[in-house]
């Protein structure tokens, strides 16, 4: 059970009113709202624990550095991973998908081959894929959307070949809040022997997530999404792939040995993270993953699910409401379109009454032209919202309506 205004009070930003209204926060997928025990985790590592990482023989490096490890302790649990090994840290999910595409490329593709993404893939995770396949040649094949916003799996089955080296999914749509069935796509890849890597930037903050589980080979995710801070986010990876895999980025601490003629690198996860880490983001992470889970991530989900259905049912019941995407496995996110009204227009005028929404394309822009719209209005939740608050949005959409 979620105990609502309880937990409100461990946000203090909700408190705050906009335009003199209260604030009603329902961005939440592009980023969520930190607790106090993350801000006073950061502001704790700067006035008692901080010091540079690794390097030191002195007490307090030792001691960031411990609170560092301690922290990809923490993340390995918290999705189910076998060892700390394969928990790199990284900026975010961006940048793990980078990361994953420069050196999984560099490894293991080449002209001829095929990598398998979807129609609903965020940019960050069909750039990084283009950016490589102009470097080695291989092709990007996309599993079609169906209009209900789920998969289409037979067309994912028709698409895999004895070409295709990689699948990179998304396991919840930013746009539609589909809940991909990573389990099943997983078990059909590996059928054929095939790798996958699965976006969780908007799954881990909303279902429990176990790496080992799902079988994911790579699992990435930010931490920003789910209550840490930003500048923070982790790639997994199994070891044993990883081990195959040159470094990302060089510089300090991912090297055994130097010298001009050869240099030899360190050992996972240090082979790819190159320079100074965020150390202290990293440990605020952890205190964000202890405070999702003192709520507990199945009370999390059920409530933000039964805080969705309310959403849907309550925007269903507005004239000329259109929302993209009716899966029947999704999160907590909701796109709209009300009759000819823009989204930016829509999300102007909510904001005026103190609501923020997301407009636009959400990163997303394959998936708005496979829905033929520019762009839809996006309101997404977290466990801290309330149906009140779905309320005003429904009495704001209904007063932006009756002005067009
Ligand atoms: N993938 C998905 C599905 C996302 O929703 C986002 C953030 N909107 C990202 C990747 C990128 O995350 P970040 O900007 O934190 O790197």
């Amino acid at each position: 059970m979620i105990d609502v205004e309880k937990i409100r009070k461990d946000f203090p930003i909700l408190g705050r009113e906009v335009y003199g209204k209260p604030l009603v926060y329902f961005d939440n997928a592009a980023t969520t709202q930190k607790p106090q025990c993350v801000i006073d985790a950061i502001s704790e590592a700067y006035c008692n624990e901080n010091a540079n990482v690794h390097r030191g023989i002195h007490f307090l490096s030792q001691h960031a550095t411990d609170l560092m490890e301690s922290a990809r302790d923490k993340v390995r649990q918290f999705i189910g991973a076998g060892s700390t090994e394969e928990i790199i840290f990284t900026r975010g999910t961006t940048e793990s998908i980078n990361l994953l595409a420069s050196s999984f490329s560099s490894a293991f593709l080449k002209e001829g081959d095929e990598v398998i993404v979807s129609g609903m893939e965020h940019h960050s995770n069909i750039v990084p894929w283009q950016i490589q396949s102009e470097r080695y040649g291989f092709r990007i094949k996309v599993i079609p959307v169906l209009d209900n916003g789920e998969l289409d799996l037979e067309a994912f089955k028709a698409l895999v070949s004895d070409k295709t080296r990689l699948v990179s999914i998304t396991h919840v749509s930013n746009v539609l809040g589909t809940v991909n069935p990573v389990s099943e796509i997983i078990s059909e890849a590996h059928s054929h022997g095939i790798p996958v890597a699965v976006d969780g930037a908007q799954s881990v903050p909303h279902i429990k997530v176990n790496v080992q589980e799902l079988g994911a080979d790579f699992y990435a995710f930010s931490g920003h999404k789910i209550y840490g801070p930003t500048g923070i986010g982790v790639l997994y990876g199994r070891k044993e792939l990883l081990e195959q895999m040159p470094p990302y980025q060089g510089g300090g601490e991912m090297i055994k040995r130097v010298t001009f003629e050869k240099t030899t690198y360190n050992e996972l996860p240090y082979k790819f993270e190159a320079g100074t880490p965020d150390y202290v983001g990293s440990i605020a992470l952890a205190k964000a993953l202890d405070y999702v889970q003192g709520i507990g991530m199945d009370n999390i989900a059920t409530y933000e699910s039964e805080l969705c259905n309310y959403a849907i049912e309550r925007l269903n019941g507005i004239p000329d409401m259109r929302i993209i995407g009716n899966s029947r496995h999704r999160s907590a996110v909701v796109s709209f379109l009300v009759g000819k009204i823009y989204p930016s227009d829509m999300g102007t005028l909510l904001d005026r009454l103190g609501i923020a929404v997301r407009t636009g394309h959400h990163c997303a822009e394959p998936l708005m032209d496979r829905f033929g719209i520019p762009g839809t209005v996006r309101a997404s939740f977290s466990f801290y919202n309330t149906k009140t608050e779905i309320d005003t949005l429904v009495a704001g959409i209904e007063k932006v309506r009756k002005m067009f």
